[in-house]
């Protein structure tokens, strides 16, 4: 009698745990014994999770500040919230999109001196008063050299004070490059580069806000909290101290049903290329998910799963490349009765994790999770 799927597990059943998600939320707010603001970063569908159920269930519990990427995705944000939700868009604003941007309730975070002048010339008066345009979020580049405004732009601006004080700045932020290498000699020069930012912008602007850190940045310590952190992989999951255990509660658990269970009779190479052999009597199980699905074909030959047996789960490896619908596992290691009640291999979940996966594939947890498939039946708890 083989194992019954239900419909829910019939192309791969990704569950996503809105209360680990609160959990995490919560764990990072704790960190900031100095009293500043936890935001979260929602880009990119709250990092492939889906930014609908996200968003409502962080400003739940409490959240009230939010960052996407790109206007639409802070235009689709903005109906999913209340009004006193505040949104910053990462990538700011394109020209000609100033008036709608802020008509939206957006604040785009600018880079350039331009930026800022287009900004006043086109939300004049749109900032509660007449002289003041539209609320904006300057980025300063303190050595990660992206996006973000260089020092010698920088000492430029700060000679403009009444530009400075027309463009309505509300959050003056920067991004670390290393913050997941806690020892790296590039923090500290970061944190000491943008202190003297914002000590100088405030001379102008004293009420404007600042914020250094992401998730890794959290965990640097209070020196790099200032008013408000803004963390996104944490909450999905992702281990913000990679050297050490992750302190984060999985959201996201992914469990592929077995198409085929079979053993091969004589010693069988595996998928294409046949770069990966199943010696004599190995049971392999093909499960459906691929790389059209988020599991990146890298991990070809490295990737692991959870095969799920009744109440038993045994560790289990890929075998052979991925391909763009299916998988195939070893499950040699399962014994008779096992094998007759497995229906599941769970190849995201405590075990094996976006982490675990990321580093599989040669990449990180962050790219496992915006890589998510959409043929997926999606579940939220
Ligand atoms: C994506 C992003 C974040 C969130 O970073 P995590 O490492 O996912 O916590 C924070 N700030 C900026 C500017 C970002 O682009």
């Amino acid at each position: 009698m083989p194992v019954t799927i239900s419909e829910s597990e019939r192309e791969g059943l990704l569950t996503i745990d809105l209360r680990a998600l609160v959990e995490n939320y919560r764990w990072l707010r704790a960190h900031l014994q100095g009293g500043g603001e936890c935001s979260a970063v929602v880009k990119a569908d709250a990092y492939g999770l889906g930014v609908a159920r996200v968003a409502p269930a962080l400003f739940a519990a409490g959240c009230r500040t939010f960052f996407v990427a790109t206007q639409p995705e802070g235009e689709a944000l903005r109906n999913l919230l209340p009004a006193e939700a505040i949104i910053y868009v990462l990538t700011g604003v394109r020209p000609g999109c100033e008036a709608s941007c802020a008509r939206a309730g957006l604040i785009p975070v600018l880079v350039t001196t331009a930026q800022i002048q287009h900004w006043c010339d086109q939300t004049l008066g749109m900032g509660g008063d007449e002289s003041l345009a539209a609320p904006a979020a300057l980025k300063v580049d303190s050595g990660m050299t992206r996006l973000g405004m260089g020092a010698k732009e920088f000492a430029g601006l700060i000679q403009q004070p009444a530009l400075l004080r027309r463009a309505n700045l509300q959050l003056i932020l920067t991004h670390l490059a290393c913050a997941d290498e806690a020892g790296h000699a590039q923090n500290s020069r970061q944190l000491t580069a943008f202190s003297e930012m914002v000590d100088r912008l405030r001379q102008v602007c004293p009420g404007v806000r600042a914020s250094l850190a992401n998730s890794a940045g959290i965990c640097l310590g209070e020196a790099f909290h200032f008013d408000l952190v803004r963390p996104g992989s944490a909450l999905y999951g992702v281990n913000p101290t990679p050297t050490q255990p992750n302190p984060m509660r999985p959201v996201v658990n992914l469990r592929l049903p077995v198409l085929q269970l079979r053993q091969v009779i004589e010693d069988s190479a595996v998928g294409y290329g046949a770069t990966q052999t199943a010696v004599a009597g190995s049971w392999l199980a093909v499960v459906r998910g691929g790389y059209a699905d988020g599991l990146l074909r890298a991990q070809s030959g490295r990737g692991r799963g959870v095969a799920i047996a009744g109440t038993d789960r045994i560790p289990v490896p890929m075998l052979g490349r991925v391909s763009m619908d299916t998988t195939v596992f070893d499950v040699s290691a399962l014994n008779g009765r096992q094998r007759e009640q497995l229906g599941l291999i769970e190849v995201l979940g405590p075990t094996f994790t976006v982490d675990t996966m990321g580093a599989a594939a040669g990449t990180i947890g962050y790219e496992i999770l915006t890589s998510l498939g959409h043929r997926y039946y999606r579940q939220y708890v």
